[in-house]
């Protein structure tokens, strides 16, 4: 497996980014919102520290969904295209040590079959009950952030 440099787009590819560098970890998350926010039963997300995420193409037509989960302290928020309407990367505010890193969606990473897998899975207390959990991921019944 290699993270040397990874490229990506959202669907009409006219926002791009590149990725330097390893993961902080590959997520996948069964909870509510991102259900929702994918339209699927599940989001996979790299969290990486910003310095290696970079937007090459199309920063002014990206757009934030400002996501306050009630109860808590953080705030979520959900940048995506806003002509094509793919999630490209999420960052929080309101934990500090959080606000040094984002996740990026690993759907819209341009990788070949083999080059991305899960290390962690999130809120398996709502997978879906056809989703076999994945083999040698990190299992949380909520979340360890
Ligand atoms: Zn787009
Ligand atoms: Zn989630």
């Amino acid at each position: 497996m290699s993270y040397s440099k990874i490229k990506g787009s959202c669907v009409c590819e006219k926002i791009r980014y590149e990725l330097t560098g390893q993961p902080i970890t590959n997520i996948i998350c069964h909870c509510d919102t991102c259900r929702k926010i994918t339209g699927s039963v599940f989001m996979a997300n790299s969290m990486y520290t910003k310095e290696n995420f970079k937007i090459t193409a199309g920063e002014d037509i990206l757009k934030v969904y400002d996501d306050k989960p009630p109860g808590s302290k953080n705030t979520i928020h959900r940048h995506f295209c806003s002509i094509c309407s793919s999630p490209i990367y999420t960052t929080s505010t309101g934990t500090p040590e959080y606000e040094s890193v984002l996740t990026v969606t690993s759907g819209t990473m341009d990788l070949g079959n083999d080059s991305w897998k899960p290390l962690m899975e999130m809120f398996c207390m709502r997978r879906r009950g056809f989703v076999s959990p994945f083999e040698g991921t990190d299992k949380h019944e909520k979340t360890p952030y």
